[in-house]
Order: structure tokens, then sequence, then C-alpha cells
């Protein structure tokens, strides 16, 4: 999701008609096509890591290490922990990473003509209630003034034009389809306009929003967590909410935010993404921030001010909370092939909640995930060279219509347009979701793709908006997520109100990561890491 969200109030009224059939999924992915272009690149796979620890599993540790505190993982909620917990005076700890640097999903790079992302790519402006988030992002310098009359700086808001989408052969502005759409479409746009409109200030019998970020801010009145419990596509048939533009158009807002389709996510999810967020004075319009390299412009920040605490290359495995209190890891470290056992008092595990039963010995109450919650995504940076007129009519965020991917990114959006020779990197999305396949069936069929599968495809996936890119392609490189990120699925949010992640605090064991939440959002990273960081504090 971007700023799709604001677009449909914007855009609520349409008119005319569009044929939408199941077009996303993987089935497709068989036909593959010819590569073009005379462009090479590279092969980034995420889990290569993972399986070199099957291996060392079995070894026994040569070294003995004391680290007062552990943080497993140095996503952004790892670094975020380290972040409050140094701001707070707190010093005593590492922030082990198995990857050779930090930033998990919110990873980035660079080449000669720009940064990219490889992962999370902006952050929607928080809520006013969100003191704690206001605040760090003005401590980053991203904003100014008093926590009350905030004003973020125009050098990071995305600038315009923002969106658009590739329909019936042609480019309109917004996300929402214009073009095709009937009388009908137009009503039940209109409608679900109205509803999200009334769910946006609603709030429940204990006092709190129904929909609000962090997840945990929410209300928890049963009328409304009934929600809960049917997917996000029975919400919108009983509502009679059928047509194929309003469909096709959750749809791609569900596989945004979350990887999962609309049959997966739970109706609570699914209004959630369009409820939660309301803007902090009238002429905010609920904008988004970003930059070339997406949230890794955070990261950045993030790990210069911890370079003291991050260490690379370190996979954190076997923890145990002795009858004494102390907790016992193995690192292994994948540059000198050491393994160390290591003793801690404290160890918050910041890692995704589906590896927890292969890094916990004792396997009683951790997290209920499985690996069926995590959705495969493919993400491509593609380095092009385009004419002056098509450089200038990119948007941020390009789309298009019934697509399987979920469009690119524009790398050099923020800079001044009149300076550019036309260069830049795009950034494009591609979830691996089929609502007919597990997600362990769709990693299964996609485990033999390599880049030279994945490039015709992107390739194809650019020329159908844009005939003739292949030609100006320079270079194409892939990354490859295997288990991207939780989708709230029907269901979930029971699950985190059940509090899996104090389970194991007596025990000097602190769960810390997006999956807390359900749902995989830069704002939950910020909640969880404030959140443990003052826990620890407290009782450390
Ligand atoms: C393709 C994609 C696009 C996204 N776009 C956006 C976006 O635009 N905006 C947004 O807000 N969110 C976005 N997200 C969601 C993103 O996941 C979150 O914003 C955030 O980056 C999650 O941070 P995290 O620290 O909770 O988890 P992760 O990023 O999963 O970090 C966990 C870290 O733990 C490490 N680790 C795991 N096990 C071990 C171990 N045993 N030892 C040591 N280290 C370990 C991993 O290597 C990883 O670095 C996107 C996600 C993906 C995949």
């Amino acid at each position: 999701m971007k700023t799709d969200r604001r677009e449909f109030i914007k855009y609520g009224l349409i008119t005319s008609s569009i044929f939408f059939g199941s077009v996303y999924g993987i089935k497709q992915l068989k036909s593959r096509t010819k590569r073009r272009g005379n462009y090479t690149g590279q092969w980034l796979d995420q889990s290569d890591r993972g399986h070199q620890l099957r291996d060392v599993i079995k070894q026994e540790p040569t070294a003995n290490i004391k680290i007062p505190l552990v943080i497993v993982g140095g996503g952004i909620t790892g670094l975020l922990t380290g972040y409050y917990l140094k701001k707070n005076g707190f010093t005593d700890f590492k922030i082990l990473e198995m990857n050779s640097s930090a930033g998990g999903n919110s990873s980035y790079s660079q080449n000669s003509v720009s940064k990219f992302p490889w992962g999370a790519h902006y952050i929607p402006l928080p809520n006013k209630e969100n003191v704690a988030l206001i605040e760090f992002l003005r401590d980053l310098g991203l904003a100014k003034g008093d926590i009350r009359n905030i004003e973020f700086s125009d050098e990071f808001l995305c600038q315009d034009p923002q969106e658009r989408l590739f329909i019936k052969g042609e480019w309109q502005e917004s996300l929402l389809p214009h073009k095709g759409t009937n009388e009908d479409d137009q009503k039940q746009l209109h409608r679900f306009h109205e509803l999200v409109n009334d769910y946006k200030t609603k709030k429940g019998s204990d006092g709190k929003y129904v929909f609000s970020v962090p997840v945990l801010d929410s209300s928890q009145d049963p009328n409304f967590l009934k929600l809960d419990q049917i997917s996000f596509a029975d919400f919108l048939k009983e509502h009679g909410l059928v047509s194929d533009v309003v469909v096709w158009y959750m749809n791609y807002c569900t596989l945004d935010d979350y990887g999962m389709g609309i049959e997966s996510v739970s109706a609570w999810a699914g209004l959630h993404y369009f409820c939660s967020r309301r803007s902090l004075d009238s002429n905010d319009d609920h904008k988004i921030l970003t930059w070339p390299e997406g949230n890794g412009w955070v990261l950045q920040k993030l790990t210069n001010y911890l370079k003291d605490h991050i260490e690379t290359d370190r996979a954190v495995f076997n923890i145990r909370t002795e009858t004494s209190g102390v907790v016992q890891s193995r690192i292994y470290n994948f540059e000198t092939k050491e393994l160390s056992e290591c003793e801690s008092k404290h160890l918050v595990y910041a890692g995704p909640q589906f590896l927890a039963p292969y890094l916990f010995k004792n396997k009683q109450n951790l997290p209920d995930v499985n690996v069926d919650d995590y959705f495969s995504w493919i993400v491509a940076n593609i380095t092009v060279k385009l004419n002056p007129d098509e450089f200038q009519k990119l948007h941020w965020d390009n789309v298009r219509f019934q697509s399987q991917s979920l469009g690119y990114v524009h790398a050099r959006h923020q800079d001044l347009r009149g300076r550019s020779d036309g260069t830049t990197v795009l950034t494009l999305y591609w979830p691996l979701y089929d609502k007919d396949l597990t997600a362990t069936e769709v990693r299964k069929k996609i485990s033999k793709l390599k880049w030279q599968d994945w490039a015709p495809r992107v390739e194809a996936e650019l020329e159908s908006m844009h005939p003739g890119m292949a030609s100006v392609i320079h270079s194409m490189d892939i990354k490859v997520y295997g288990h991207a990120m939780i989708g709230p699925r029907v269901g979930r949010i029971h699950k985190v109100l059940k509090q899996p992640w104090n389970a194991r605090k007596k025990q000097g064991v602190y769960f810390a990561h997006t999956d807390n939440s359900g749902m995989s959002l830069f704002e939950e990273a910020h909640y969880w890491g404030h959140r443990v960081a003052q826990e620890i504090l407290k009782h450390g």
C-alpha cells in the first residue's frame, strides 16, 4: 500500500466497466518468455544462510563468551530496540545479524545511478496519538516543531505525481481505475468509501478506535474483533461489494501491504488497511515519507548510531534459559566459521517467529505461527536509461491493472527532474501469492527458478507497460524472499491478542518483531522496538 488509501477517499467516485479475472496467482508463471534485452544482473537468495545453518547446528562450540543482552536480528525492530536502549543510557548489548549487513526487509543497495530499496520503501505519516513515533521521526530530522503541531519536511514527503495505473493501453492518474468502469462499480465504491469513513472514527466499547496503528492500540471490543474471523473476500460479498473493479482494487491493496489476497486476509486486517490512519491535520491528507533507498534511509541512521553494537554474519540458535535464569545461546560466525557458546542475562528475539521452533530449545509457549503464514516475494531492481519524455512521465508508483506484480517505484522520483539524463532504477514488487495454494506449495513451485527464469518475466511485465523497454535495461538484479512477511490471515489478530511475546519474559527472553503485531509495517517495528526497550530498562 502506498498513498492509494487516500486516493481511495479522493477518487471515491468513478465512472464505467472493466473485466476482472482471477489473474493473480503463480500458475501463469509456467509460460516463460525469452529475454529480449542484452543485460546482466545478480541473483540474491535470502534463504542461503538459513540453509547453511542446518549443518552448523550439529557442531560443538569452541569458545565461550558473555554478552549481557543479546538482540537476535538486525532488522528494523531489533535496531530500534537497540536505539531506545542506547538513547536511555543502556549500552551493554550486541545486535547479532545473520546476514552480512543489517536491515532485514528494509535493506537497500546502491549503484552508479542511484540508491534503491530491496524491500520497505515508504512510511505513512503517523497518527497524532503515536507520540513516540512522531518524536522518533523528528529526532531523525524528518520533521520539526512541537509534537502537537509537527511539520514534516517537504524533502522527504513523496512528491507529485505519485501514482498512476496502466489500464486499457493507457496511463491514468491514481490507482483507482477510472477507465471502463460502470455505474454499479461507482455505487459500490461509493458505499465502501462511506463504510471506511465510518470505521475511521468509530470507537469500541473500550473507548479505543476500532482500527489503529500500532495494531495493539485498536479496540478489543468483540463486536469488531469478530471481523477477524471472516475473510475480507466474504466481508465484501456480505456487503454486496462484488464488482470486478472493487474486488481487483481490494485485492491489490492487501497483496501490497500483506502479500496475501482477500481470500486469506481477514476482514479486520482488510479494513485496518483503509481505516487505521487519521490525518495529522487537514493538510496532510495521509501523505507518506519516501527516499531513493526507501526505508534504507532510516536504516542508515540507525546503523550509524548503533555501529559499536552491531555484529553481522552471526546467527544465533539453541536458545535456552537455564534454571539459574541465565540465557544460553550459540552464535555462529559465518566469516570465521567459529561457533561460540554465549551467556546472557537477557535475550531479545527480533527474528521472524516462524523460525522460533528451530532456534529455541524448549518449544513450549512459542508464538502460534507457521510457515504458511508467510508467502514469498520477488523484488527486482532494474537500472534503465529512458528517453527524456518517458522519464518525465514516471510517477513514484506505477502499476498495471490486473497484473500479477504490484508494479514498480522509481528511485529518482524525489530528485529534481530537470537535471536527469533519463537514468533511474525501477524497483518492481511481485508477491507470489495464489489463492489456491499454500505458501509452502508456492515455495516448492518456485524453488527451482533462478535469475534466468525471472528476468524474462520481469522484462515482459515492464514491456507490457512500456513497449521497447527491454532495449534500455542496463542491468536487472533480482532478490527472492522465501518467507517475506507475515500475512494477517483469518484469526491472526486473535492470536496476537493472546500476547505470545509475554510467554518467556520471566525467563529473560523478549520477543520483538513485527510478527508480534500480525502485520509487517514500519510503525509496528517501531512500536515493538520502543516497547521492548522500555520493558528491559524497567526490569533489567
Ligand atoms: C518486499 C517487501 C516490501 C515491504 N515494503 C514495506 C513498506 O514499504 N513499508 C513498510 O512499512 N513495510 C514494508 N515491508 C514490511 C517490512 O517487513 C517492515 O517494515 C520491517 O522492515 C520489518 O522489520 P523487522 O525487524 O520486524 O523484521 P525483519 O526485516 O524480518 O528482520 C529480522 C532480522 O532478523 C534476522 N535473523 C533472523 N534469524 C536470525 C538468527 N537466528 N540470528 C541472527 N539474525 C537473525 C534476519 O536476517 C533479519 O535481518 C515490506 C516487506 C517486504 C518483504
